[in-house]
Order: C-alpha cells, then structure tokens, then sequence
C-alpha cells in the first residue's frame, strides 16, 4: 500500500463519486491509487458508480446500518487504518462533518470540513474555503499527514477517468457500541424537501408582501417543474416556509442548472448558497438590486405581474 493513496468516502453516493473524480484529477505521484468506502446500508449499484467515477478500488464494509456517527467513525476506522492513505476526502454534508470529526479524532488527523477547493504538492495539502460571509476564500495548510479534508457538494469535480479493472474488496468490522440510540424518525411537516438535489429551483424573497401569496410562486414553480426556495427572512423570520426551504450561508447550498430569484435583493450570505447556479434569472423591482449582478436573465419590474405572466407564457 503506498502511503499516498486517497481514501474517499460519503454517505452521498453522487457525492462520493465527485470525491473520487477530485482525487483522480490529483498529480498522479500525489494520489496513485484511489480507494472508496461503502458502508453497510449503501445501494447495490454504488460500487459500479464509484468504479466508473475512476476508483482502483471499492471497499464494501459488511453489517448493519447505523444512524449514530460515532458507529459510522467506528466501522470506517478499520478500513482506513488498514489502508493508511496520506489524505481522506469526505463528503462535507451535514452528517460528512459529524463522522469526519469523530474520526478525526479516533485517529488524531487534522481535518478541515467546509472545503471548497484542494492542492496537494509535495509541500502538502492546501485546502481552501470560504470565510466572511463568502466575500473572501481562506487557503489552510495542513502541518502534517494523513489528513481529513471534507468537501463541500458542489465543489467541481474533473471528468471521470474510469480503470479498466476495480479491485474489489468486502470487509467485516466490529462496530463500536453505540453513544447513542435512535428512538424515532419522525418526519417534519412541510415534506421531506433536498433542496441540495434540484435542478431547477424558484426562490422567494422579502418582495412578496404576505403568505397567501407564495400560491403565485408555487404556480411559477410547478411550470418550470422547480421547488421553492426562500430567503432566510421567509424562513427564519416570517416562518411563511419550512428551514428546508432556506437558501444561504446559514441555510442550504444549492447547484441548480436554473434558479430563479423573486423579489430577492441580492446579499452576500444569499449569494453563497447560490451562486454555483447554472444560469441565474433575477426578477425585482429595483434595478439596482445586488441580485442583477449574479443573475443571467434581469427582469426589472413588480413580481406581482411579472411572475403570473411568466406562469401564463410557461403554461401556453
Ligand atoms: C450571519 C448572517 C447569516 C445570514 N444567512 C442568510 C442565509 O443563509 N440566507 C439568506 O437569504 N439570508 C441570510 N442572511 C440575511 C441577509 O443578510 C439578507 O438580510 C437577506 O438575504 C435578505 O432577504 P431578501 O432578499 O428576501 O430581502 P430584502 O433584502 O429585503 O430584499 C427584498 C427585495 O425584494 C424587492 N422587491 C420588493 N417588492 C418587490 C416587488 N413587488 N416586485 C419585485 N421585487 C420586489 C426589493 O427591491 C428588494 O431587492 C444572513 C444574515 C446574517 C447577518
């Protein structure tokens, strides 16, 4: 086993697939064999997804399932011990971070989650991320190897560089008793929305005057087969939508090929969860609004008739 090899790992098999690709794109001598972890309860096709995204190897960790990362740490434990890579990229998704962090801390790595770009030299590994509000990118280098790094999604990933031959591999691992126990899912009212995962998203700002009128927004997004996003304030202050809803720095980063903005003015902590967006149309009534900068498409005027019309012209 070299001591440069890469080890990949998300919950999110899409996700693991772009770590694979970003550690495929590393200089060869920097990352020569790539290796991706499937734990127990992952979907029968991850091991040809990981495989086309250009892993050498797949490592299938046999068991139950667990929701409790301290388990989830525990089992990846094993397999990433015996494997001893030079650097770890984790899926930086809500639950990324908590068994990156706890595996971090079983095997004493320097980790940093929230990543949004990597370099690996002979000098080290440089990881970079967004910090004040997103207007600036922090560069961090690690003091030593092996290191965690967790990736934000979203964060580019080259084009796969498939391997003729994936070296399979099964695992058995004891699991480490559980920390804690899951009572219940319940499911939360307002459904069970990923924003993260769509295409096309129809996002509402402080420019709808009152709740009954998100009807207009939801009739937009039904025609463009969209979900509805919101501004924190809808969200966080108003409570017109459910926190699944909520676009930004402090709520949810999406990468949608259309994203659609209403009567959204345009700050900075908005802009960060969405300007990856594909093409951008903006809809606001001053034309001056931050949010035109960022956007494709500038429709200056009221929403209260630019977004029916929009409807109508969709519709027919
Ligand atoms: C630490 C921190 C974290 C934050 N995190 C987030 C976050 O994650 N996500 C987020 O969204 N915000 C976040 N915010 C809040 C952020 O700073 C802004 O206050 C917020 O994004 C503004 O929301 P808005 O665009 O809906 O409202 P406003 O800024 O009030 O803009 C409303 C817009 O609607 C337009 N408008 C009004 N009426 C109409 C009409 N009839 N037709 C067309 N246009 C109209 C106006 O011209 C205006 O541009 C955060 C703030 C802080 C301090």
């Amino acid at each position: 086993m070299s001591e440069a090899d890469v080890v990949c790992y998300s919950e999110e098999i899409g996700l693991a697939a772009d770590l694979v690709r970003i550690a495929r794109a590393l200089p060869a001598e920097m990352a020569p064999k790539v290796h991706a972890v499937l734990l127990p309860g992952a979907a029968a096709d991850a091991d040809d997804r990981l495989g086309a995204a250009g892993a050498h190897a797949v490592h299938r960790v046999a068991g139950t399932e667990s929701a409790d990362p301290h388990v989830v740490a525990g089992l990846l434990r094993g397999v990433v011990a015996a494997l001893e890579p030079s650097l770890l990229l984790f899926g930086s998704t809500k639950r990324g971070r908590e068994v990156a962090g706890r595996l971090a801390g079983l095997l004493d790595l320097p980790a940093l989650t929230g990543v949004t770009g990597l370099r690996v030299t002979a000098e080290g590994v440089r990881a970079e991320r967004e910090t004040l509000s997103g207007n600036a990118v922090a560069v961090e280098r690690f003091a030593r190897r092996p290191a965690l790094v967790a990736v934000l999604p979203g964060t580019t990933a080259a084009a796969a560089l498939p391997v003729t031959a994936v070296e399979r591999r099964e695992h058995t691992a004891a699991p480490p008793k559980a920390l804690s126990e899951r009572i219940e899912v319940r499911p939360k009212a307002g459904g069970q929305l990923e924003i993260e995962k769509a295409d096309r998203i129809v996002t509402i700002g402080r420019g709808l005057k009152k709740k009954e009128d998100l009807a207009l927004i939801e009739a937009l997004a039904r025609s463009l087969g969209a979900e509805v996003g919101c501004t924190r304030p809808l969200a966080a202050e108003a409570g017109w939508l459910s926190d699944d809803h909520w676009i930004g720095l402090t709520g949810h980063r999406v990468h949608p090929k259309l994203y659609v903005a209403v009567g959204v003015s345009g700050a900075v902590q908005h802009l960060v969860g969405m300007r990856t967006s594909k093409v951008v149309v903006a809809v606001n009534k001053d034309a001056n609004a931050p949010i035109f900068a960022q956007a494709d498409y500038r429709i200056v005027g009221d929403l209260y008739q630019i977004v029916p019309a929009l409807t109508k012209a969709l519709a027919g």
